[in-house]
C-alpha cells in the first residue's frame, strides 16, 4: 500500500472527512486492523482565506507547493490536495514533485462520465465556478458545465466560507442550495458537482434527485484505488 499524502484544513471540516473515508475504505477492502498510511499537511485556513481574498494565487501556489515536497521527502508517494479551490495552483504544486498528484477535477469527470451524465452543474466557491482553472479541465474531458446565475453563486459561496467551512450545517441553506439545484436541472443539468469539498456535509445525495458528485468521497475513493494499486 502508498502512502499518501494530504494538503489539507481547507478546511478541517472536510479534510476529517478525507482521513475518515480513505481510512474506511482501506479498511474495508483489506480487512482486519488495517488502515491508511497517511502523512498530513493542515493548515490554518485563515492564512489560505487570505490569500484567495488578496488574489494572491502565487503566494499560495509557492506555499502549497514548498509543503507537497515536505510530504513527499516524509515518504508520500502519492498526492492529494483536498479542497477543490486551491486547485487553481495544482500546477504549481504538481511541477514541485516527483511523485503523482492526483486531480480533484478528473476524479469528478471520471464519475460524472461513468454515470453518463453529459450536462453537469458545478456549485463550489467562486472562485471555482467563475474562473476556468476547474470548468476548463471537466470540459475538457466532454463534459457541459453549467453554473449557477450571479445571485446564486453568492449565495452558494456565502454559505460555504460564513457556515460549513466553520462547522455551521443550516437546514435552511440546505434548502437554498436545493432551490439553486432545481434552477439549474430547468436550465439542462442532469447531475451536479458538490465541487467543494464541504458541501457533502450539508446537501447528501438522498436530498438529491438527480445523480450527486461529493467530490470528497469521489477524490478519497480514487486515492485508496490508487494507494492500493499493485503494478
Ligand atoms: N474546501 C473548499 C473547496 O473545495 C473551499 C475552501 C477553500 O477555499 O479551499 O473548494
Amino acid at each position: 500500500m502508498k502512502t499518501i499524502g494530504l494538503l489539507g484544513g481547507m478546511s478541517w471540516e472536510s479534510s476529517i472527512e478525507y482521513e475518515r473515508l480513505i481510512n474506511t475504505e482501506v479498511r474495508s477492502r483489506l480487512g482486519g486492523v488495517h488502515s491508511a498510511d497517511l502523512v498530513i499537511r493542515s493548515y490554518d485556513f485563515d492564512t489560505i482565506e487570505r490569500l484567495q481574498a488578496a488574489g494572491d494565487w502565487e503566494g499560495a501556489g509557492k506555499l502549497l507547493a514548498a509543503d507537497a515536497r515536505l510530504l513527499q521527502a516524509a515518504g508520500a508517494e502519492l498526492i492529494l490536495l483536498c479542497t477543490n479551490t486551491m486547485h487553481l495552483v495544482a500546477d504549481a504544486i504538481e511541477s514541485a514533485i516527483d511523485v503523482p498528484f492526483l486531480h480533484l477535477a478528473d476524479a469528478t469527470a471520471a464519475a460524472v462520465l461513468e454515470a453518463g451524465v453529459e450536462t453537469v452543474a458545478l456549485l463550489g466557491t467562486r472562485f471555482t465556478m467563475e474562473k476556468d482553472f476547474y470548468r476548463a479541465r471537466l470540459e475538457s474531458r466532454g463534459l457541459t458545465v453549467l453554473v449557477p446565475g450571479a445571485d446564486d453563486r453568492a449565495v452558494v459561496h456565502d454559505v460555504i466560507y460564513d457556515e460549513l467551512v466553520q462547522g455551521r450545517i443550516i437546514d435552511a441553506s440546505r434548502t437554498r442550495y436545493l432551490e439553486i439545484i432545481d434552477r439549474l436541472v430547468e436550465r439542462g443539468a442532469q447531475g451536479v458537482i458538490a465541487g467543494c469539498t464541504e458541501i457533502e456535509l450539508l446537501v447528501t445525495p438522498s436530498d438529491v434527485d438527480i445523480p450527486y458528485f461529493p467530490t470528497t468521497r469521489l477524490h478519497a475513493l480514487a486515492a485508496v484505488e490508487a494507494a492500493l494499486e499493485t503494478s
